[in-house]
C-alpha cells in the first residue's frame, strides 16, 4: 500500500491472486496469499483518503453454493470499505445483469466496472483448456470460438472487436460505470478500442435493440457451462432495469452428509471456545478432527469448524474467484471449502453469518513464533 501511495496510484484493488500454474495443493500451501479484505479493512481503519479502495468480484458462477459464497464475500468487502468493484472477465451478459440487479436490490450503489477481454487465438486455447482460473466458457460458446479461430486472422479479429463493442455497450445499458479492457497490446489497439466503443454506444439506443444484436452475434448460444446453470433471478434480460426485483432464487444447496453433521457436532463440543484459548490448546485433538495447521489464533468456531488453512490459499472470509465451473476448488481434487461451509450453514440455518462476520487473519504458527 505504501508503495502504491508513494508511486502516485489513486485506486487500489487488492486481490488474493491465482495459484502458480502447474502447482498442486501441497505446493500452493507453501505460498502466502493475502485476502484483499484485510487490506480494505486496514485502509478503512486508518481512514486513508489517499487511496480509493475497490474489490474484485467474479459474477460468473453457476452452482448455488459457488454463486452465493461469492456474493456473501462481496458484501463483506463492501462492509469493510470497498468503494467500487471490478468484475472478472466473462462473456455471459446475464451474469453481469444479475450482479447489477443484486446490488440495486440491496440498495448498494458502488460503481461497478466490468472487465472485458479482447480474445486472441492463444487466449481461446488457454481458456478452453481450463488454464484461466475462474474463467468459464460454455460448450456452445467454445464451439463458436473454435469456428472463429479457423477463420482467417483478419476475420477472427473482426469478430472479437465486434464482441467487445457489443459487450461494452451492454455494460453501459446495464448500469456499469465503466469497462476495463484486458488483452490490448499497444497504444494503437487502445485507440481502436476507444473509437469502436464510442461507435457502439451510439449504435444501441435501446436495451431491446442491444439484446437482439447480442443474441444474434452469439447465435443464441447457451452461455452457462452446462450442466451448471444457476441464475439468481428469473426474468433476467426482460428489461435493463426493473423497479420491482423478481424474488431471489435460493437454488438447490446440496445437503450435508451424516458424517459431516456428526463431525460438526463433535467439533462444536470440543472446540467451541478455541478462538478465545491459546492456539496450542487441544492441539492434537484439533489436528485429528480439523486438520489443524497451528495458526497463531484458532478460527475454527468462526468457520463452522472447517479450518481456513485447508483452503490452499488459506482464505477465511470467503472464496477466491478461481473455483471451477462445478464449484470445485481451483486446484481440483476437492470441493471449495467455502461451498462446504455454505452447506453446513444452510443445514444450521445460519446462512446470514457468511456475509456478516469478518474473520481476521491468522499467521501460521511457525511464522508467528519466530
Ligand atoms: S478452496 Fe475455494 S477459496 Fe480456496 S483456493 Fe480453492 S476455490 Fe479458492
Amino acid at each position: 500500500m505504501e508503495f502504491c501511495r508513494s508511486s502516485g496510484f489513486k485506486n487500489f484493488v487488492p486481490v488474493s491472486g491465482d495459484g502458480v500454474s502447474g502447482e498442486n495443493i501441497k505446493q500452493t500451501r507453501k505460498h502466502t496469499f493475502t485476502e484483499g479484505i484485510h487490506l480494505l479493512r486496514r485502509m478503512k481503519s486508518q481512514d486513508d483518503s489517499t487511496l480509493f479502495g475497490g474489490c474484485a468480484f467474479n459474477p460468473f458462477k453457476y452452482t448455488p453454493c459457488d454463486h452465493f459464497t461469492q456474493y456473501f464475500k462481496l458484501i463483506k468487502k463492501i462492509n469493510q470499505g470497498a468503494n467500487f468493484l471490478v468484475t472478472q472477465f466473462g462473456w455471459d451478459m446475464l451474469k453481469l445483469q444479475e450482479l447489477r440487479w443484486y446490488l440495486s436490490s440491496r440498495g448498494l450503489y458502488q460503481p461497478s466496472i466490468a472487465r472485458l477481454l479482447l480474445l486472441t487465438p492463444e487466449w481461446v486455447e488457454q481458456i478452453s483448456a481450463g488454464k484461466c482460473p475462474g474463467v468459464h466458457i460454455s460448450p456452445d460458446f467454445q464451439g463458436i470460438l473454435k469456428k472463429e479461430v479457423n477463420y482467417s486472422y483478419k476475420q477472427f479479429e473482426a469478430a472479437q472487436w465486434r464482441r467487445l463493442q457489443i459487450q461494452a455497450a451492454g455494460c453501459k445499458l446495464l448500469g456499469y460505470s465503466g469497462v476495463q479492457i484486458a488483452g490490448l497490446k499497444n497504444a494503437e489497439q487502445v485507440s481502436i478500442a476507444c473509437n469502436m466503443i464510442v461507435e457502439a454506444l451510439s449504435e444501441f439506443k435501446t436495451f431491446e435493440s442491444w439484446k437482439n444484436e447480442y443474441y444474434e452475434h452469439l447465435a443464441r448460444a447457451e452461455m452457462a457451462p452446462y450442466p451448471h446453470r444457476f441464475y439468481m433471478f428469473d426474468k433476467l434480460f426482460s428489461e435493463a432495469h426493473v423497479d420491482e426485483f423478481p424474488s431471489m432464487k435460493e437454488g438447490k444447496i446440496p445437503q450435508c452428509s451424516g458424517s459431516e453433521k456428526l463431525h460438526y457436532k463433535i467439533c462444536e463440543f470440543l472446540f467451541s471456545h478455541a478462538s478465545c484459548q491459546d492456539a496450542d490448546e487441544h492441539l492434537i485433538t484439533k489436528k485429528i478432527f480439523a486438520g489443524c495447521r497451528k495458526c497463531s489464533f484458532c478460527r475454527l468456531p468462526l468457520t463452522h469448524y472447517i479450518c481456513p488453512e485447508l483452503c490452499p490459499k488459506g482464505l477465511s472470509n470467503g472464496p477466491c474467484g478461481g473455483s471451477r465451473a462445478d464449484g470445485s476448488c481451483e486446484f481440483g481434487e476437492m470441493e471449495c471449502i467455502h461451498s462446504r461451509r455454505m452447506r453446513l450453514a444452510s443445514w444450521l440455518n445460519e446462512i446470514d453469518s457468511l456475509e456478516e462476520h469478518y474473520i481476521k487473519s491468522a499467521e501460521k504458527y511457525s511464522k508467528a513464533k519466530k
